[in-house]
């Protein structure tokens, strides 16, 4: 049995890895479950899946956890809480894989505690890559671990990359990623138009089905700027060999350029389940439950470059990623902070590029990255860009 932690179990990729944990019972098995402040959602995960730990990350909720789990029957599952407790279960030796599924910076220590444990990391939390790439790439070398790509893009291009990328791209043959994005719900809008969009229709994905703030980031196109620098760092590629392209369809899910002019592409419906799958399995294969592609019922694919006047945040990220150091860090930071203002109605749609804006501009960030710097760095941001909001 191959045992994971699934960091995140009750969110969108969370249950999406349930369901091929589901679909492969018999090679596979939830060891350990985690949510936010869900109690009940975990609770019925873990009476599909019986686990061996069950976290909740908000601490005041673990009596709540051990009681309702008691009332199912369910009393002999190990009940943890806090940021500790997510640590402990990502290291577990009983883990072989662990998925890291919290949305945004909150799973960056969890995440750092799998690469140090050497554990097989199945990345879907892009924002601990965006803060600490060079950290968490190094720690994961340094004690093993396996960094795989559960983001649809980033899978696709692990896919269609030579076995020998870590070499360097040059010397495999790779002249370029082509990294594809959706364009998200306002790809065709004007910016009047813009500044009128509401949270419900950020939210309304055409494509994907996700949790809330990714789908805000999709509909900014910071997403695909955090996938730029996530690609940086997945790949050792430098911002001039990462280009954007916009495929409405998204049916190709990000493409390899070589230097003898061969493009590899990955195609699939999407759905998350595929590049889970490809990342449970790797380097073999297991049905993820996904429909085949119906090649004949596609009628055409689209391409275009992105609009950066209408979606400055996707600049702002190639920015910080030039600018280096902390600055991917306030940037995130600043995201987190404006898209959650968003959500509640507090700012409008564009504003969220500004607010970013004026952390990157405001906040010095030319420091050497160490953990507690940059969880300082972090803290700051956040701090300064609600004081911006108020
Ligand atoms: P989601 O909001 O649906 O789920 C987030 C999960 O994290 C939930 O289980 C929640 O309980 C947990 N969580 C939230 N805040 C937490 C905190 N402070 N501490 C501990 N746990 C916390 O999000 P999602 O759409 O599943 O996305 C998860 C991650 O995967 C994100 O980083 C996102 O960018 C990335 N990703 C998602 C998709 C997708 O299709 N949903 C695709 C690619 C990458
Ligand atoms: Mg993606």
């Amino acid at each position: 049995m191959i045992n994971l932690c699934i960091l995140g179990s009750t969110g969108s990729i969370g249950c999406s890895t349930l369901d091929v944990i589901r679909q492969n019972s018999d090679r596979y098995c939830a060891f350990a479950l985690t949510a936010y402040q869900n109690i009940q959602q975990l609770v019925t995960q873990c009476q599909e899946f019986n686990p061996h730990y069950a976290v909740i990350a908000d601490k005041t909720k673990y009596l709540e956890l051990k009681q309702a789990l008691n009332q199912s029957g369910l009393q002999h599952i190990e009940v943890l809480a806090g940021i500790e407790g997510l640590q402990t279960v990502a290291s577990l030796p009983e883990i072989d894989q662990v998925m890291a599924a919290i949305v945004g910076a909150a799973g960056l220590l969890p995440t750092l505690a799998a690469a140090k444990a050497g554990k097989r990391i199945l990345l879907a939390n892009k924002e601990a890559l965006v803060i600490s790439g060079a950290l968490l790439m190094q720690t994961a070398s340094q004690y093993q671990a396996e960094i795989l790509p559960v983001d649809s893009e980033h899978n696709a291009i692990f896919q269609a990359m030579p076995t020998d990328f870590q070499k360097g791209l040059e010397q495999t043959g790779v002249e370029q990623i082509l990294l594809t994005a959706s364009g998200g719900p306002f790809r065709q809008w004007d910016l009047p138009a813009l500044e009128k969009v509401t949270p419900a229709q950020a939210i309304a994905h055409p494509n994907w089905d996700m949790g809330a703030k990714i789908s805000v980031d999709s509909a900014t196109l910071m997403n695909k700027g955090l996938e730029v620098i996530e690609a940086h760092w997945l790949f050792n590629a430098s911002a001039a060999q990462i280009t954007v392209v916009v495929h409405p369809q998204s049916v190709i899910h990000s493409l390899v350029q070589y230097k003898d002019g061969s493009v590899l592409a990955q195609l699939g419906n999407p759905d998350m389940r595929t590049p889970i799958a490809h990342c449970m399995a790797y380097p073999e294969r297991i049905s993820s439950g996904v429909a085949p592609l119906d090649l004949f019922a596609l009628a055409r694919f689209d391409f275009e470059k992105p609009n950066m006047a209408c979606f400055p945040c996707l600049q702002l990220c190639y920015d910080a990623l030039q600018m280096g150091q902390g600055a991917p860090v306030v940037l995130n930071a600043a995201n987190e902070i404006a898209v959650a203002a968003f959500l509640q109605n507090k700012i409008g749609f564009m504003q969220i590029p500004i607010l970013i804006e004026n952390c990157l501009n405001k906040i010095a960030h030319q420091t050497t990255l160490t953990l507690d710097g940059l969880l300082e760095l972090d803290r700051e941001t956040r701090l300064f860009a609600q004081q911006d909001l108020s």
